[in-house]
C-alpha cells in the first residue's frame, strides 16, 4: 500500500534492522525500543490492524506463530521463572496504535509488571 511506512520497509524503500523474514512476515527492530529486545513482526500483506486482519484466520494464526518463533530465535523462550516475552498488538489510535499496518510487538529482556503503573 502506498503511503504506508511498514509497506515501504517491506519493499526495501526504507531501511530497517531486519532480524527474520518468512513467507508471510518480516521482523525488524523497533526504532524506539521500549525493552532490551523490541522487535516488530508485520505481515507482508497490508491490513490496517488485527481487527481487519482477523477476517483471515489463517493469516492471523500465521502472524502469531511467526512472532512466537522469532521470540524463540531471539532467545526469549520462557525457562521456568526466567525470561519469557510479551506480545502486544495496539489496535486503534485510542489504544496507542500509531502505524496502521498490523504489527506484533515482541518485548523481552526485562521484567514486566502487570497491570502497568
Ligand atoms: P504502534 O504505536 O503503532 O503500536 O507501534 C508502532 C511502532 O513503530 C512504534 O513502537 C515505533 O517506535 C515504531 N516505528 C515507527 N517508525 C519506525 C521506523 O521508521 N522504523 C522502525 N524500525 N520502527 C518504527
Ligand atoms: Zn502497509
Amino acid at each position: 500500500m502506498s503511503n504506508c511506512l511498514f509497506c515501504s520497509i517491506i519493499a526495501g524503500d526504507i531501511p530497517a534492522d531486519v532480524v527474520a523474514r518468512t513467507e508471510h512476515s518480516l521482523a525488524f527492530r523497533d526504532i524506539d525500543p521500549q525493552a532490551p529486545v523490541h522487535v516488530l513482526v508485520v505481515p507482508l500483506q497490508h491490513s490496517a490492524d488485527v481487527s481487519e486482519l482477523s477476517a483471515d484466520h489463517e493469516a492471523t494464526g500465521q502472524l502469531m506463530a511467526d512472532a512466537a518463533s522469532v521470540a524463540r530465535e531471539l532467545g526469549l523462550a520462557p525457562q521456568g521463572d526466567q525470561s519469557g516475552f510479551r506480545l502486544v498488538l495496539n489496535t486503534g489510535a485510542g489504544a496507542g496504535q500509531s502505524v496502521f499496518h498490523t504489527h506484533v510487538h515482541i518485548l523481552g529482556g526485562r521484567d514486566f509488571l502487570w497491570p502497568p503503573g
